[in-house]
């Protein structure tokens, strides 16, 4: 039977830090969330955040645009928040509707502003070790990994999933912990055979049921990225949970794991971002 990691109670922890930081220091800080037309994933995702600033006492500003706003009335706005001393983060909602190219948008915000972790300056300081920001997905995962006392170091570590987002960013802090990582994705062969090496197995795939127990080693650690809806609209991760429970040593739930964890995160940078711009 695996032990349940707790992604509320942990996220709820981080939070209180980042609050606590904030009173001790008397700091002002302030995070800006744009969202563009009417996703409702979007919506309810934008509104969590706001709850999460509210409680760490963070500042949020929400601009939300209509779906018709131009590439260029949105790269505006982001050089407006640029310069706006009151806004140390700012977070663009993704997806963006078609017409407008998300990379463009990613490369106006500044790299000091950019909470996600997504611009390409960002992404390259990560890749060299030499960060500042980590993407709140995978430096949420780490922290629910340490959270059950597991040394990464040495371990046999398998992503499923090579998304700019998640998989890519997610081996490279599994690999800056001294793991032997492998990233799996669709073209890799013989997916439940390398899948079962794995001490840590982390699925980012996004497909309800995809990790069966087949696929999982005794005693792994596993740790569920993934966020779908199944059959009866329940949203669900991407592992067979009951079958794959009695397996794993320890596994994040969906709802309660991973997503509250994003969230914290992105406090936590909110806060690092106020740090380096009052350097
Ligand atoms: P994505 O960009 O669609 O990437 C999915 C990855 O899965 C791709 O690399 C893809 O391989 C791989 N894949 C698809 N089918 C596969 C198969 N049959 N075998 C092996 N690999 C396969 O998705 P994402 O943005 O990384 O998100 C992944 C999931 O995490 C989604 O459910 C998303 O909603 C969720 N998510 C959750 C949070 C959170 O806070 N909990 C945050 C972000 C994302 P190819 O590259 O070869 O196509």
């Amino acid at each position: 039977m695996a032990k349940i990691i707790d992604g509320k109670a942990v996220s709820q922890k981080i939070k209180e830090e980042v609050r606590a930081e904030i009173e001790r220091d008397g700091l002002k800080v302030g995070l800006a969330v744009v969202i563009v037309g009417n996703n409702q994933a979007s919506r309810v995702y934008v509104n969590n955040k706001k709850k999460a600033c509210e409680a760490c006492g963070i500042q949020s500003y929400e601009y939300a645009l209509p779906e018709e706003t131009t590439e260029k009335e949105l790269r505006d706005l982001v050089r407006t928040l640029n310069d706006d001393p009151n806004v140390n983060g700012i977070l663009v909602q993704l997806p963006l509707p078609k017409h407008i190219t998300e990379k463009k948008i990613i490369k106006t915000i500044s790299p000091k502003k950019d909470v996600d972790a997504f611009h390409a300056e960002n992404v390259g300081r990560i890749v060299i070790g030499n960060y500042a920001f980590l993407p709140c997905t995978p430096a949420g995962v780490m922290e629910l990994i340490h959270s059950t006392g597991t040394d990464v170091e040495g371990k046999e570590c398998v992503v499923i999933g090579r998304s700019n987002i998640v998989g890519k960013p997610m081996a490279m802090l599994l690999l800056h912990e001294n793991a032997t990582v492998t990233i799996c994705h669709s073209h890799t062969k013989n997916l439940a055979e390398v899948c079962r090496r794995a001490d840590i197995l982390v699925s980012a795939v996004g497909k309800a049921d995809f990790v069966t127990a087949d696929m999982v080693k005794e005693g792994a650690v596993v740790i569920d990225v993934g966020m779908n809806r199944n059959a009866e609209n329940k949203l669900c991760g991407d592992v067979k949970f009951d079958e794959v429970e009695p397996k794993a040593s320890y596994i994040t739930p969906v709802p309660g794991g991973v997503g509250p964890m994003t969230i914290a995160m992105l406090m936590k940078n909110t806060l690092m971002a106020k740090r380096l711009q009052s350097k």
